[in-house]
């Protein structure tokens, strides 16, 4: 049997595969730096088709018309597959069929189901993408969902390690692998135990690349994007960004828990804890050197400036005027994790209590529903929070300056602050 250990997990993203001439840039990367394998290939919906998939989902769940946004997302992948000279039709039309079949029974879905039938839909697009990617590649296409196993946690579905590891192990076809042959697969795709399809949260085809690596003992894990590495900013928000050659994974793990978007928070942890390291590269030029995200010791890196926009500040204050105790906050608390709101900073004063979250209108007037009786709450919404890691003087400078923080906070090595949106 081949050595498990010398084998490569390729990610490929939207962005990567968004029209024919990506994918021939995909066949050149993986031909020229794949081989001779073992390669497992993971690959997220083309472009913007996950963002399609829920317009679409949502416009059949309110009743209204939804052909013509359906037909475009058809003809896109059928033009693609035809454009790469692959049997469109034969490849793609059981998916259009299944995913129609989806849509027309969304009107009937009630509001307690949507997530779940969300996961049945949205993970068309990965479904598709694989399909035609597989094919041209001439490559094993493998379906994920009986294999990457969660729990019931519709849209974030949480995984079993111990099943998916058993289940991974057993399909993979190792003796084509070792043969070259590569092994093409869906990101952000999961399934239960009972069948039913789940997602693990929006972005997350890293992650499966990760739970691949450390299922199957990777030697390595590579994201190819549009950017040429781990950078110390994103560039469609911030001018003058600097490359990581190297990090740390832990470092990496505290840029994405601040909200860097360059890769999901979950991939980090179960590389780390094998030791498998993720180079994260350009597909725009495969042969620059990117960044190698391992476990290395290195001084102190250039500041990393991460903007969260779209937050909401909530603040609770006692109704007697109390201070807020741990009591309180156990109940705070409490309410947060239950409506699924995550907390990205918070403070606390005598007699208020105050946290920073992403802005989810739904999530909120549950949370106000739950505790509006206890306490008197406050909230803004249209804000942004900044972080900068390994600050210095001229870094908090210049994302400061001309702005009213309305909160702000800092360690030895962390700024933050909230502050007005731009817009
Ligand atoms: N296609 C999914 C999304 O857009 C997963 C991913 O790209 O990582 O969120
Ligand atoms: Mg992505």
């Amino acid at each position: 049997m081949h050595e498990l250990s010398q084998l490569k997990v390729y990610k490929f993203g939207g962005a990567s595969v968004k029209d024919a001439t990506a994918l021939r840039n995909l066949g050149h990367i993986v031909a020229e730096h794949g081989r001779p394998g073992p390669l497992v290939i993971v690959v997220s919906a083309m472009g913007k088709t996950t963002n399609a998939l829920e317009a679409l989902l949502q416009l059949a769940h309110a009743g209204q018309p939804y052909a013509t946004q359906l037909a475009v997302l058809r003809d896109f992948h059928m033009g693609v597959a035809t454009e790469l000279q692959l049997p469109a039709d034969e490849l793609l039309r059981e998916l259009f069929t299944t995913l129609e079949a989806h849509l027309a029974a969304a009107t009937r879905v009630a509001a307690a189901d949507f997530d779940r039938h969300y996961d049945q839909v949205v993970s068309c697009g990965e479904l598709l993408s694989t399909r035609i990617v597989a094919a041209y590649l001439g490559a094993r296409w493998l379906d994920c969902r009986p294999l990457i196993r969660t729990d019931e946690t519709w849209r974030e579905g949480r995984l079993d390690w111990a099943a998916t590891e058993a289940a991974l192990r057993g399909a993979l076809p190792m003796a084509e692998l070792a043969q070259g042959l590569p092994v093409v697969t869906q990101g952000f795709v999961g399934g239960t135990a009972s069948g039913l399809t789940t997602t693990l949260g929006r972005e997350g085809s890293d992650f499966t690349a990760a739970i691949l690596a450390y299922c199957l003992g990777a030697g390595s894990v590579t994201i190819w994007k549009d950017v040429a590495g781990l950078l110390n900013a994103d560039p469609k928000i911030f001018a003058d960004t600097v490359r990581y050659p190297e990090i740390s994974y832990q470092e990496t793990i505290e840029m994405a828990y601040y909200g860097a978007s360059v890769i999901h928070p979950k991939t980090i942890k179960p590389l780390a804890v094998h030791g498998i390291p993720l180079l994260v590269k350009s597909f725009l030029d495969p042969t620059a050197e990117g960044t190698r995200i391992h476990d290395c010791r290195h001084g102190l890196l250039v500041p990393a400036f991460i903007r969260k926009a779209d937050q909401c500040l909530i603040s609770f204050e006692s109704k007697e005027l109390d201070f807020i105790s741990e009591e309180n906050l156990e109940v705070i608390f409490g309410v947060l994790a239950q409506v699924r709101l995550k907390i990205r900073l918070m403070q606390n004063s005598a007699i208020s209590f105050s946290v920073c979250t992403d802005f989810l209108p739904t999530r909120l007037e549950q949370l106000l529903a739950r505790l509006r009786d206890q306490f008197t709450i406050h909230y803004n919404t249209g804000l942004e929070l900044y972080t900068i890691k390994n600050y210095d003087a001229p870094s908090l400078q210049r994302l400061t300056a001309g702005r009213e923080l309305l909160l702000e906070q800092r360690t030895r090595q962390t700024f933050q602050f909230v502050c007005r949106g731009e817009a």
